[in-house]
């Protein structure tokens, strides 16, 4: 048994989220912008280098990979990944291995993805409206969404829908949201809109609907029941007792979660983040490719040695603090 991960402030980490692509085949507003420029294809980690990292953090005490991207499911070849991740479920070391995904591509995956051991994938969502999702996502067309999302339960796997909150976007849809998801028994999780990327046209405090303000609008119609949380993350959950469902609210901007937090990032491209928030980062592609440079557990190790204590996100003077140049897609999300 090697030595758990454990970070300056004394937190474990045992949770990893893979970007195995920056790419995707939606441009979402809030996410990328129409004409972005994609890495070339020789700095991304192989699929041998993907399960070589990802290994190395099973085995020193990771228990849950989240795959992400970009879109994890346009990535070629990446139920080799998949597979080749189901054997530490299969050895116990893994409770889970998961991924959240746009779901255009779902119905093309989802009985594989069931085969090699997922259960559980997350599917974001912002609209039913066929209009407003072309218009959010630029280049998605809903019905394969929904097709992917038909797929996905046909094949047993429990769906939560990830729903980003944005003013004047979504707030009109928000029980229609609710209800489709009790309808289909599918839970549901709000996400706060995050300063990431360059700006561009998209304002993003324009765009900022507070999820205090989405759940007081829920409490007008249900009653709601604080969950306890027991994820580590920044989600916080309650039941919506009429309805019986989970509802999480992740909000990074008014609530800050850091102090409970188990995480950390890999990019595609092998730079481990230690906090979506921070730029404190650590290239562990050396490890990978360079024969001179130390091994991968103590780049690990090294780089957990640097673990910020939190974010510093804040919208609370009306103007974006704490903004992070990069994007969603690049550390996952
Ligand atoms: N393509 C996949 C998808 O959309 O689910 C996985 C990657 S995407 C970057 C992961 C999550 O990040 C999605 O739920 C997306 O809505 C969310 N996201 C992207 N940009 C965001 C932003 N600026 N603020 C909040 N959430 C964002
Ligand atoms: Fe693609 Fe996901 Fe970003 Fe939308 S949120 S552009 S689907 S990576």
């Amino acid at each position: 048994m090697k030595a758990p991960l454990i970070d300056p402030f004394q937190r474990a980490v045992t949770y990893l989220r893979v970007s195995v692509t920056d790419r995707c085949d939606f441009r979402c507003t809030y996410c990328m912008s129409e004409d972005m420029t994609f890495l070339p294809k020789r700095d991304l980690l192989t699929l041998e280098e993907l399960d070589e990292v990802s290994t190395a953090f099973v085995n020193l005490g990771v228990r849950k990979l989240r795959i992400t991207g970009g879109e994890p499911l346009v990535r070629r070849g990446i139920m080799t990944y998949f597979k080749a991740m189901a054997r530490h479920l299969e050895s116990g070391q893994l409770d889970e291995l998961t991924l959240t995904t746009n779901g255009s591509q779902l119905h093309r995956f989802a009985a594989d993805l069931a085969a090699v051991g997922v259960r559980r994938v997350n599917i974001s969502l912002d609209t039913l409206d066929e209009q407003k999702f072309s218009k959010i996502t630029r280049w998605g067309r809903l019905p394969q969404v929904l097709q992917g999302i038909d797929a996905a339960q046909s094949a047993g796997l429990r769906v939560k829908i990830n729903a980003v909150a944005l003013k004047g976007f979504n707030e009109d849809e928000l029980f229609s949201i609710v209800e489709w998801c009790a309808s289909r028994d599918m839970d549901l999780t709000f996400i706060e809109v995050m300063p990431m990327g360059d700006l561009g046209n998209e304002d993003r405090l324009d765009q900022y609907w507070p999820l205090s303000d989405l759940r007081g609008e829920l409490r007008q119609r249900y009653t709601l029941t604080e969950l306890p949380d027991n994820t580590g993350g920044p989600a916080r959950y309650v039941r919506l007792e009429e309805t019986g469902q989970k509802v999480g609210f992740i909000t990074p901007l008014t609530h800050n979660f850091c102090e409970s937090c188990n995480r950390v990032r890999l990019t595609c491209t092998g730079e481990l983040f230690m906090c979506l928030g921070q730029e404190d980062r650590a290239d562990l592609r050396p490890a990978l490719r360079d024969p001179t440079a130390p091994a991968l557990d103590d780049a690990i190790r090294a780089a957990i040695r640097l673990k910020p204590k939190g974010h510093d996100f804040d919208y609370s003077r009306q103007e974006v603090a704490g903004q992070m140049t990069r994007h969603m897609s690049h550390t996952g999300g």
